[in-house]
């Protein structure tokens, strides 16, 4: 996979397939539900995903049982995707892993090592790291003595970021700070399924914030995002909104889609959120997509 829909960014790397879920912001993974699409035999997923009947909470709380795709716990990583891109030769915004976690334990240091040498080579482009497992980086490693990320170069053209859900798991934030080699982070709130509260967005450059989107998505408020928003302005950090989610799109503007990605579409009293703002390092005025709006 190269090209991407996704606002934030222009393509996708994709050297490895498979994960499993880490926290409630996974229940619906959009992977998953990929791969389980891709899963029959010969095809790419195969092996990796499945449908499968599971017992969840509907918008009442009450449990129902619903046919989901559901991860099988298998991870392929694929060798000849590693340097693909020192082939793309024209500068790129490049989205690591956009279907698994680059740092789920059976992916091997080696593996990781590879990638960030490969990201390292690369300094056209703009490598945009997403993870629910910083921790993994303040483990210990079989590539030497230290933690895994004193053992990776961190080139300032690749930015490490965590995603951020709910007040849950906003530790994840302390965490990606604690990897001290990083020249720049930035946070995915998206979904986002409960308030954050308040967090300190020091060391933060940059905070995509997003409803979920999908068949079962839940609810993001519009005051949730807004808050975020706030504590953005608040401590000088980029913010860019991505959508409002499938709920919030059936409410606002009565009928089913992706989560109202344009903004044209949003009502006119939600206009102080209609920010799509990218950090400095982003800003790759070479190929004219991402610059601040
Ligand atoms: S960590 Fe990411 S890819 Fe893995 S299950 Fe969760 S949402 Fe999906």
């Amino acid at each position: 996979m190269a090209t991407t829909t996704i606002e934030w960014t222009n393509r996708s790397w994709n050297p490895l397939r498979g994960c499993e879920h880490v926290s409630e912001g996974c229940r619906f993974c959009y992977a998953e539900c990929t791969a389980a699409r891709f899963s029959g035999e010969g095809k790419s997923f195969s092996g990796l995903a499945e449908f499968k009947l599971r017992e969840l909470p509907g918008p009442d709380g009450a449990l129902r049982l619903l046919k989901v795709a559901t991860w099988t716990g298998k991870i392929k990583l694929l060798e000849d995707e590693v340097d693909k891109p020192k082939r793309w030769r024209k500068p790129a915004l490049v989205f690591l892993a956009s279907m698994t976690d680059v740092f789920h334990p059976d992916v091997p240091d080696e593996f990781i090592l590879r990638l960030f040498e490969t990201m390292d080579a690369c300094d056209r482009h703009r490598f945009q790291v997403l993870t629910k497992r910083p921790e993994r980086l303040l483990q210990p490693t079989n590539l030497g003595p230290g933690k895994l990320y004193e053992r990776l170069p961190w080139p300032g053209h690749v930015l490490l970021g965590t995603s951020v859900e709910d007040h849950k798991v906003i530790h994840r934030i302390d965490t990606i700070r604690a990897v001290t080699a990083a020249k720049h982070r930035w946070l995915s709130v998206e979904p986002l399924i409960g308030p954050l509260g308040d967090v300190d967005l020091s060391g933060i450059e940059w905070v995509v914030c997003g409803g979920e989107s999908g068949t079962h998505a839940r609810e993001m408020k519009i005051a949730w995002m807004r808050d975020v928003l706030r504590q953005c302005e608040e401590q000088k950090v980029a913010f860019f909104a991505k959508q409002l989610g499938s709920v919030q799109s059936k409410v606002l503007l009565g009928r089913d889609d992706k989560g109202s990605k344009s903004f044209a579409e949003w009502p006119p009293y939600l206009h102080d959120i209609r920010i799509r703002n990218w950090p400095p390092v982003l800003q790759l005025k070479e190929n004219g997509q991402a610059q601040n709006q």
